[in-house]
């Protein structure tokens, strides 16, 4: 092994292996893969090697399209065949929920450029004769489907790195990891050491303990996971191969492999494997079978597909492997480590390898990821995912594999975690809550206990009306709404102001006021957006997302420009509430001394101020669009503060509101959120955030670019419509058509309720952003004409907030 190396990747699976050809296809070629055994010793070499397109996030689907795709690449550069075998796929559908979820799933397929089809229980039956038909109502077919060798894949890109001149050793353990004072570590191996400017933690079933060796906590645990191989089955002689297929009941899926059937489940009872710590002496091993656990998909299974029940069990192959909460890889630098990298719990390695690979390195290399994978950055969890939480996590997410979830559906696992001081006061006002970060915060409010619970749907539910009300209270009266869920950057000091005006697109405010600003990369693209508050010259207060709150602080990190400044993140410290209506100022005033007239207190005023006894800041804005504001106070104050502002509130008819009452004023506003509108693949002038880019400041990351955005006019629009719905609203990521084809997609809808018509905001290409006519939103299968608008559809000119 050399001792020094530009990178080292730990671990020879499929992902070490596609990170390790990923490098060295740009030309780095000073690059180190260390095994600890043979390649693919983990979870790989017994997986049972299928890979499809479809996921849940199209950014991540779009990365499985790019893996399965790589397969005859790597396989023309290395020699290795990786046993390809495209199949085709099917998904079962056994009820019309589920055959609903098909139809968004394949709309979604369609501005990712993927072939979906749905067809009927029939053509099912014809490509898969197994099938018992009376148990499903249709299917989707994907020609893309398929598996692969697991052998054969990772040696196929092990074979291309070392061709791209990269070097892997094996039977070498990584026994610890050394930070060096510039950021670079010395590997610790059982065989000597390696000193290299970055690490990689490709380490699968063990990347939890390398994770531990620089002390992270990594969110991921491995489950156990069971599939079976039947005998060879009369049925298949002399026929072509069989497709691989989902049945969602059963919680299978099914392809075939030789002479007969192999059949897998996520089965409910799902069972953590070594929960604390992985053995180092865990090898090619497998683990003992548990039919049992299985056996309810079994009984699925045999009725479904009747052939399986007679066809006897040939092999049962039991192995680990991990997980992150969501289901999704955790890529990325991780925050606070100098050049250590993470590319793990990666559950569809089959799937999912190769974009993963490409992902980091472009990341590594070049700074950026290239693509919008903010669905497997490892910063979207924060400290609140101990090995307890991923490990509820984790079991439900296997157990709910093939579940559907409805769009205001709340995961009940590890909850409530997280609660504010006024949980309690919201429970008793019968709030549905959601989670968020594992903390809990209000949905919105039912009239009764009995009735504070969702049904679940894709189309408009029984929360519909409430929240007609809710929103109904915001527009004549006043409402109020626990905004604690939000991310807070405390920053300090004498270069407090520069750095932040370097860092943010827009202008630093004035003592006393809020200032709304995008954040750029160098690209120009926005990786953030904030309400910034100016309390002293010297002291900030940021607001932003809390799900970005360890993304932000890796980007302050990387970005400290200017000395003299202190960032503090202090989400749980200040927690609050935001009264917003006609009467939200007469509601305020009563209990402040501070005159907040309009001449006195403008719109995007900010200022301590006491409220009652209680002490707090206070800033004039809202996202519903109404005259409002946001409180800001220590935990220790939030309850009294709540109690005050009920009280007074009684003479205004003061509602609660929650954060789906939320979601349609701020659409009716078409005001954008992050990770919805506004993300790393979209600029400020696409995203109709141009006024809060100063170019008058000479220097602030992504100016140069930005300005040739503004120059060039950016290639996308955001575009709010009007739409024709009788039952279901969009949700996101529902295809927007032009002139009969797909042209765009939708980033948020809901139902205006003050405007009393549905609403989507989504993206097309601006060559055709300025069209009246020929738009179609697709829900739920099903065209709905959508007329764009040309300004927000409820008080476009923006007097009722600044009033
Ligand atoms: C039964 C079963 C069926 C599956 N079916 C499918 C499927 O159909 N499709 C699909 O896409 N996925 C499937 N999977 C999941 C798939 O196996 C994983 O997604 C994939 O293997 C993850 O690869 P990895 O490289 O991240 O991890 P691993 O395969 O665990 O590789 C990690 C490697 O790192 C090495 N290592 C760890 N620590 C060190 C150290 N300190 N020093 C040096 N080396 C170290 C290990 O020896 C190991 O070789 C299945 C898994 C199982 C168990």
């Amino acid at each position: 092994m050399k001792s020094e190396t530009r990178v080292a990747v730990i671990g020879g699976g499929v992902v070490g292996a596609s990170v390790l050809y990923h490098l060295t296809k740009p030309g780095w070629k000073d690059v180190l893969l260390i095994e600890r055994a043979e390649l693919t010793s983990g979870s790989t070499w017994h997986a049972a090697g299928g890979m499809h397109t479809v996921n849940g996030d199209p950014n991540v689907a779009k990365l499985q399209q790019y893996t399965i795709e790589l397969y005859k690449e790597i396989e023309q550069i290395s020699g290795q065949s990786c046993g390809v075998h495209i199949t085709g796929g099917l998904m079962l559908a056994g009820t019309r929920e589920r055959l609903d979820w098909l139809k968004m799933a394949k709309a979604r397929g369609r501005y990712l450029g993927m072939d979906l089809e749905i067809i009927s229980v029939d053509e099912a039956a014809r490509l898969f004769p197994l099938l018992d038909k009376k148990h499903f109502k249709g299917a989707m077919y994907d020609p893309i489907e398929g598996h692969v060798d697991p052998y054969g894949v990772t040696h196929a890109y092990a074979k291309s790195a070392q061709l791209g001149g990269a070097e892997i050793v094996r039977h070498t353990r990584v026994t610890d990891l050394k930070a060096r004072s510039d950021g670079s570590w010395d590997v610790i191996t059982d065989h000597g050491n390696v000193h290299a400017e970055y690490v990689v933690n490709a380490a699968g079933l063990w990347a939890r303990e390398v994770g531990r060796m620089v002390g992270i906590e990594l969110p991921i645990l491995a489950m156990e996971h069971q599939y079976l191989i039947t005998g060879d089955m009369p049925e298949l002689k002399g026929k072509k191969e069989q497709l691989h297929c989902i049945d969602f009941e059963g919680e299978l899926y099914i392809r075939q492999e030789r002479g007969g059937m192999l059949l897998g489940t996520y089965e409910k009872a799902g069972v953590p494997w070594s929960p604390t710590e992985t053995p180092w002496d865990f090898g090619q091993d497998l683990l003992a079978n548990d039919l049992e656990r299985i056996a309810p998909s079994l009984e699925v299974a045999f009725e479904h597909f009747p052939a399986l029940a007679d066809a006897g069990i040939r092999k049962v192959v039991n192995g680990p492997f991990t997980f992150a909460p969501d289901g999704n890889p955790l890529v990325g630098p991780i925050k606070g480590l100098k050049n250590f990298w993470v590319a793990c719990g990666v559950m569809a390695g089959f799937s999912q390898g190769g974009g993963v690979g490409l992902a980091l390195s472009r990341w590594l290399i070049d700074g950026d990821p290239g693509a919008d994978i903010w669905g497997m950055d490892v910063a979207r969890y924060g400290d609140w995912t101990t090995p307890a939480y991923t490990n509820a996590k984790v079991r439900e997410n296997y157990s709910r594999r093939f579940s559907i979830r409805f769009p205001n559906e709340e995961l009940q696992a590890a909850r409530p975690l997280r609660t504010t001081p006024i949980y309690e006061r919201l429970q008793a006002a019968n709030a549905v809550f959601g989670d968020y970060c594992g903390l809990e915060h209000s949905l919105w409010f039912a009239p009764t206990a009995q009735s504070a619970k969702d049904e679940f749907s894709f189309h408009r539910s029984n929360d519909f009306p409430h929240i007609a009300a809710e929103c109904d209270a915001v527009k004549n009266s006043v409402g109020l709404l626990e905004i604690s869920n939000y991310g807070k950057f405390e920053v300090k000091g004498p270069g407090a102001a520069d750095w932040l005006s370097q860092v943010m697109a827009n202008r630093v405010p004035a003592v006393g006021r809020i200032a709304l600003t995008p954040m750029l990369n160098e690209r120009g693209k926005l990786i953030g957006d904030f309400t910034m508050c100016r309390v002293a010259p010297e002291h900030f207060l940021l607001i932003g997302t809390y799900a970005a709150e360890s993304y932000y602080l890796r980007w302050f990190e990387r970005h400290h420009l200017s000395p003299g400044v202190s960032i503090r993140p202090c989400a749980m410290e200040y927690v609050g509430l935001s009264i917003a209506g006609p009467n939200s100022r007469a509601l305020l005033q009563e209990l402040v001394r501070d005159d907040l007239s309009t001449a006195a207190f403008p719109f995007l005023s900010f200022k301590r101020m006491e409220i009652g006894m209680v002490q707090g800041y206070v800033g004039r804005v809202s996202f519903t669009g109404e005259l409002g504001f946001e409180i800001w106070v220590t935990t220790d104050y939030q309850r009294a503060l709540y109690d005050l502002l009920a009280g007074a509130g009684r003479k205004y008819d003061l509602r609660p509101f929650g954060g789906r009452a939320l979601n349609c004023m701020r659409v009716e506003k078409s005001f954008g959120t992050w990770t919805r509108e506004y993300r790393p693949i979209y600029g400020p002038f696409e995203a109709g955030l141009g006024r809060f880019v100063d170019f008058k400041k000479e220097k602030f990351i992504g100016r140069a670019a930005a300005m040739e955005e503004k120059r060039g006019g950016g290639a996308l629009r955001l575009l709010t419509f009007k739409l024709e719905t009788k039952d279901a609203d969009a949700l996101g990521d529902e295809p927007i058509w032009h002139d009969g084809k797909v042209m765009g997609w939708v980033t948020s809808g809901g139902f205006g309720h003050r405007v009393n018509h549905s609403l989507a905001l989504g993206y097309v290409p601006a060559a055709i952003a300025g069209a009246t006519s020929g738009f179609e939103i697709e829900i739920i299968g099903e065209r709905h004409h959508a007329q764009p608008l040309s300004e927000a559809a409820y008080d476009a000119k923006g007097s009722r907030m600044r009033t």
